[in-house]
């Protein structure tokens, strides 16, 4: 398998524990939005510790992006990421992915499963096509909402936020039922993008096929 190392630009916070990693990119190196690859740290002891990550830029920009939520009580490879800086050197590996837009539709997103729709969405803006598609975002709280004022601005009614830990004014609370499905969606004869922790994205397939949602209309990363 072909694998690339590659220079940290930059690394920042986008929420408490979400980074924003930006690569080097290496020549012809192509993706779509939606797509993934895996990463290891370019250090002895992490360089078989290879990780699934989504690209969150456009494909014609010079840089790649990924977005990363970060678990430091697992010791893995997302707690590593937190002690790198600019220079230092990832491993990045095939591009791979099945999930890809289709046309306009309800996306449905859980924390950071939400990464392969923010590339999405960027490069539906960056070609004036964001029309009518809608994403519904769950989270535990207000604070771990991803680009809450990017989404906000791209989507403005078609932005949906419910929060499972937290009351907030102005946002849904709870998780996403079948009920919330149907309070926040007028048409079920639509694309559906589902990307989540496993048990979220098993409950919205159960809901979506009882709605009468067809199997493929509804796309996952498999
Ligand atoms: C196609 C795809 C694309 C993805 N894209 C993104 C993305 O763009 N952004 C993003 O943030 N995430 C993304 N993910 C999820 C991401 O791959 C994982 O969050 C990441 O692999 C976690 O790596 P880690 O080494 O930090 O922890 P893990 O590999 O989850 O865990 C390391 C070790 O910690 C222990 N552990 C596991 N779970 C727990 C737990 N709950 N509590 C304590 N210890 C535990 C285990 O011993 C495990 O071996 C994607 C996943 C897939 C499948």
């Amino acid at each position: 398998m072909k694998s690339h190392i590659v220079k940290i630009k930059s690394l920042s916070h986008v929420t408490h524990d979400v980074l924003r990693i930006v690569l080097e990119k290496p020549d012809n190196y192509l993706f779509t939005p939606g797509q993934a690859t895996e990463i290891a740290i370019n250090k002895k002891e992490w360089k078989k510790e290879k990780r699934p990550f989504t690209f969150t830029n456009l494909p014609d920009e010079d840089q790649l992006e990924f977005t990363i939520k970060t678990y430091p009580s697992h010791k893995g490879v997302t707690n590593e990421l937190l002690s790198l800086k600019t220079g230092d050197e990832l491993i990045i590996h095939e591009v791979w992915g099945a999930i890809a837009y289709k046309g306009e539709g309800v996306f449905i997103a859980g924390g950071a499963g939400v990464t392969p729709f923010l590339s999405i969405f960027r490069d539906l803006k960056s070609i004036n096509q964001i029309g009518g598609n809608k994403l519904i975002f769950a989270n535990k709280t207000k604070a771990d909402i991803i680009h809450e004022k990017e989404l906000k601005d791209l989507l403005c009614d078609g932005f949906i936020n419910i929060l499972s830990d937290e009351a907030v004014a102005g946002y849904a609370h709870g998780i996403i039922t079948e009920k919330f499905l149907k309070e926040n969606i007028d048409d079920f004869d639509k694309n559906f993008y589902i990307c989540g922790p496993p048990p979220m994205m098993d409950a919205i397939q159960g809901y979506l096929t009882k709605l009468g949602v067809r199997d493929n209309s509804v796309v996952v990363e498999i």
